[in-house]
């Protein structure tokens, strides 16, 4: 058997660095669940595109057999109820995959820690199986000029998406602890450091 290991969940603005903190946990040893990579593996399931393309036509999908991600965005984000009929597809397989890494990070004596990076943390209660749950702060101006490099998002781009999720500042005081990535990358490691330091000594 496995001793329990301490679950971390991360949650912080879109472009805040929650990846990017997640990185550096996993440097030190934590094994990683990251929603965002679950959801992207799980739209590329074969029966799960097959009944997205019955909802909404074949061009959900990519001729190469892929999902058509940008198109299947412009849907679900426009639309509360498509939205919805999307999660109520993906959330459960995403929940039994999450279950069934944490399983195998208990088993495994390599890992340290397990950290859950999850844009939803709080608002799909997964902060409910955590130990301790990290905000990963950057401001808004920050984050956007990261999402414009890397994505080529806008501002309105960025609000939307934000809009489905809970405010940050509700997200803040939620959380045990508090990263500020608005410097550069190398300023994550100690203060992830400390964080684990905590975790450890039980504070
Ligand atoms: P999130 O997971 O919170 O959406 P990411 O970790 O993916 O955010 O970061 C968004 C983008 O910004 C990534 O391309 C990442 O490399 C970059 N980034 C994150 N933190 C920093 C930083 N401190 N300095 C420069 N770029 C950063």
């Amino acid at each position: 058997m496995g001793r329990r290991k301490p679950i971390i969940g991360l949650s912080g603005g879109i472009g805040s660095g929650k990846s990017s903190v997640a990185a550096v946990f996993a440097e030190m040893g934590a094994l990683v669940i990251s929603s965002d990579a679950l959801n992207h593996d799980i739209l590329r399931q074969h029966k799960v595109l097959e009944k997205l393309a019955a909802w909404w036509g074949a061009d959900v999908v990519q001729p190469d057999g892929l999902p058509n991600r940008t198109r299947i965005a412009e849907i679900v984000f426009g639309n509360p109820e498509q939205k919805r009929r999307l999660e109520s597809l993906t959330y459960p397989l995403i929940a039994a995959a999450r279950e069934d890494m944490i399983s195998r990070g208990n088993l495994d004596p390599a890992v340290t820690a397990i950290v859950i990076d999850s844009p939803l943390l709080f608002e799909c209660n997964l902060d409910r199986q955590c130990d301790k749950t990290v905000f990963v702060e950057a401001n808004e101006e920050l984050r956007l000029e990261r999402l414009r490099a890397r994505r080529g998002w806008d501002a309105g781009e960025l609000r939307r998406r934000e809009s489905w999720q809970l405010p940050l500042s509700e997200k803040r005081a939620r959380a045990d602890y508090v990263i500020l990535n608005e410097g550069p990358l190398e300023r994550l490691r100690p203060q992830v450091a400390a964080i684990l330091e905590q975790i450890a000594a039980g504070r």
